[in-house]
């Protein structure tokens, strides 16, 4: 007797809870990779509806794309696109400052020194520019230019300019669910009331729909979005909360009209207590405002929301309220939690789409075969867990190293206590600018960590490494830097041409 409960027969019926952006994104790929034996279907709630936001991504989306088949420039269209280079973070240092975290590399390495070690040193002289100009991706943003990488120029920088999508979180749902439906996803329209546990070990053995109709399963992935319908209500799955180091819990969510530069990156604008974003897509741009409930009325968050946008709202500001953090377990029984049912980090880097993209791939790298392996699922929730963390401490870092004190949340966040993994990065940060792996699935990486923390302003110390170096050899050297990007961005077309011309949606 296997553990899927059918005598030595291997698992066959996935059933996907919820239709939003996790749900579809996993029908997708699953339709594309599991070509043969296996029965999926998704049931989803037109009633409830989805949460409707999630519109940036970062870089590795691309990789989904390539393994569900997609083509990119039919998803461009279908979604009102536009590309995304990174994100601008308006007065987060202080007010009246403004950095850019762009995807791509950082200048170009001298020996083993990596750029910012050098400009770290100048900086203190006051001979360099703003870090933005050493990175392609940041000085093309500035300029909204955007053109793809091209890898037919090695050690130009263009080489290596890094991009990902902003596009409109319903047109994608929908553009997902039509290829997951021409690859055999069975839709299943209706609400699911309750779920019925087998009592020999507690799988889920079916759920109940409204009007009464039962579907089988014998994997569950619960993409029911921030409730958590199977993995909390009904394996009672406990929450890992977040709110102390991430007091952010609420969000308000409007559209614009289109202003009329369509600039190739998200920006995100600190504000009394939380911060706003705007993300610009070719029929409309999309606003948010991300605020602390502790240190704010829901109206003043609205009133500062409608003061800062481009064009006219379309529609009221939505509320959505959230939790930080993360389920004990994201797997349990036969239940894995995909998306925000496993876990809410606020979308200030844009990573809740990617943590739905690697649980996915996750699962599939551990997926049950005839039977579901305590192993397997312990390694699967371990890696989770890490990588839960590990972006966590990357968002923390943004509110806790900054020179702003002016409200009582801004005062809160610089002095607050942070986790032992962060503090510790830190600190190696302020010695001498280094940055080491924690572990192979960390996200962010060097540039990340560097173009973020310098933007915020945390004091640092260069390696004393560069002192070995001649001062007037290292200045050159930037200078190099600084005007081939200078050249490169310049003759970049602007992305609102490069749209126009290659992917304008119908
Ligand atoms: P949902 O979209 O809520 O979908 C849940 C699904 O479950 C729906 O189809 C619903 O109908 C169904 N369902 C629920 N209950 C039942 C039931 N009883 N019966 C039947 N069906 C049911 N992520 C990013 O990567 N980038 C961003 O820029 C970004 N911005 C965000 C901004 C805000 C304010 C918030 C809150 C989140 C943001 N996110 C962002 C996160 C992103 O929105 C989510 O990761 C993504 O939309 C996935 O949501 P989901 O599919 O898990 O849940």
């Amino acid at each position: 007797m296997s553990d899927t409960g059918r005598p030595n027969t291997p698992l066959r019926d996935i059933v996907i809870v919820g239709g939003g952006t996790a749900g579809w994104m996993t029908a997708a790929l699953l339709s594309k990779l599991f070509t043969r034996g296996y029965h999926i279907r998704l049931i989803e709630s037109d009633e409830i509806g989805t949460i409707g936001v999630g519109e940036a991504t970062i870089p590795a989306i691309r990789t989904y794309l390539q393994l569900a088949g997609i083509d990119t420039v039919e998803m461009i269209k279908a979604t009102q696109a536009t590309f995304k280079l990174g994100i601008e973070f308006v007065d987060w240092r202080d007010l009246g400052t403004s950095y850019i975290h762009g995807f791509g590399k950082i200048g170009q390495d001298m020996l083993w020194l990596h750029p910012h070690q050098l400009w770290l040193k100048m900086a203190a002289r006051g001979q360099v520019k703003h870090f933005d100009h050493y990175a392609l991706n940041c000085l093309a943003a500035r300029k909204n230019r955007y053109c793809p990488p091209d890898p037919r120029q090695p050690g130009s920088p263009l080489a290596d300019l890094d991009y990902a999508f902003h596009f409109d979180a319903s047109l994608f749902a929908a553009f997902l669910r039509r290829q997951s439906e021409a690859r055999g996803v069975e839709r299943i329209e209706g609400r699911i009331l309750s779920a019925k546990q087998r009592s020999e070990d507690g799988f889920v053995d079916h759920v109940v729909l409204a009007d009464g109709r039962a579907v089988v399963g014998d994997l569950f992935i619960d993409c029911s979005g921030i409730r958590g319908l199977l993995i909390g209500d009904v394996l009672g799955v406990g929450y890992e909360d977040w709110n102390h180091w991430l007091p952010c819990d609420r969000a308000l969510a409007v559209p614009c009209e289109s202003a009329a530069v369509l600039t190739p990156y998200t920006r995100s604008t600190a504000r009394s207590n939380g911060w706003q974003w705007r993300i610009p897509l070719q029929h409309r741009i999309g606003n948010g405002r991300v605020y602390s409930s502790h240190h704010g009325s829901d109206e003043e968050a609205a009133e500062s929301l409608l003061a800062n946008l481009d064009g006219r709202p379309i529609g009221d500001p939505r509320p959505v309220r959230f939790r930080p953090g993360m389920r004990h377990r994201s797997w349990d029984k036969n239940v894995v939690a995909i998306g925000l049912s496993g876990g809410f980090l606020e979308p200030l880097e844009s990573t809740s789409i990617h943590l739905i993209q690697t649980a996915i791939l996750r699962l599939i790298a551990l997926f049950p075969g005839r039977a579901f392996n305590p192993a397997d699922i312990a390694e699967y929730n371990r890696q989770t867990a890490f990588e839960y963390r590990d972006v966590r401490d990357f968002i923390i870092a943004h509110y806790k190293v900054t020179d702003r004190e002016d409200t009582s949340f801004w005062a809160y966040v610089k002095h607050m206590d942070i986790p032992d993994s962060l503090a510790e990065r830190l600190d190696l940060f302020r010695a001498s600018a280094r940055f080491f792996l924690h572990g192979k699935a960390e996200l962010f990486r060097e540039e990340s960590w560097v173009q973020v923390l310098i933007g915020q302003g945390l004091p640092m110390h260069y390696d004393p490494m560069v002192d070995m170096i001649p001062e007037a050899q290292v200045t050159g050297y930037l200078r190099d830097i600084e005007e081939v990007i200078a050249d490169v961005a310049e003759r970049m077309p602007l992305h609102s041409d490069f749209i126009a011309r290659q992917c304008r949606a119908p």
